[in-house]
């Protein structure tokens, strides 16, 4: 955003989060990063936390509801009992997930979701390499936004090229099928 006021639509998504049980509580960010750094999907976001949570407090909407972040935040928590301010983050990914889902269709994330359900369908575990590499055959242009990050990693081995299937590999998948029974009852 060119300027410092904020525009309607800015106010409005602004008002909607505040709304959202712990949503509120992004006021009390002080941008220290800890989050971030805290965060194992951060080399994934398109912004970490922290970035997303300044574009949230400047009412840059557009650009958080073009991101991926909060659709690849693992609910892991490890932001959140880190924080120094206490806010609740990951209730706060969800509420802009929730937000995002009110607002129609969201082409990248449902990518992203295909891209981790079938890595993971595969052999019991999650493969980033092959869960990127399915989502940016989807959307190429990331990949080219995250090729230096992926190759810093690739050289401190922080990217697995090969993962040992699940011992209970038949249990794990007659789960998946129980469960999409279910989905396809509901
Ligand atoms: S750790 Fe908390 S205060 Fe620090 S940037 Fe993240 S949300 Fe803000
Ligand atoms: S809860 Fe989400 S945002 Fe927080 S550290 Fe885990 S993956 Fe990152």
């Amino acid at each position: 955003m060119g300027s410092n006021a904020l525009n309607t639509s800015a106010i409005w998504g602004l008002k909607e989060l505040l709304a959202i049980p712990g949503g509120d509580q992004i006021i009390k960010c002080i941008q220290c990063g800890t989050c971030t750094g805290s965060c194992p999907m951060a080399p994934v976001m398109d912004y970490g936390p922290r970035r997303l949570f300044a574009l949230v407090k400047g009412g840059d909407f557009d650009e958080v509801f073009s991101s991926n972040t909060y659709w690849i935040c693992a609910s892991c928590y490890f932001c959140t009992v880190r924080c120094p301010r206490g806010i609740k983050i990951t209730d706060i990914m969800y509420a802009l997930k929730r937000m995002a889902q009110a607002r129609g269709p969201q082409e990248k994330a449902a990518y992203m979701y295909n891209a981790f359900k079938e890595a993971v369908e595969g052999k019991g575990r999650l493969s980033e390499l092959k869960m990127m590499q399915k989502y940016y055959k989807k959307v190429p242009m990331d990949a080219f936004k995250n090729t230096s990050l992926g190759l810093k990693l690739l050289a401190k081995g922080r990217l697995e090229f090969k993962v040992e299937p699940l011992k209970s590999l038949e249990g794990f998948r007659r789960v998946i099928e129980k469960a999409k029974q279910i989905e396809g009852q509901s």
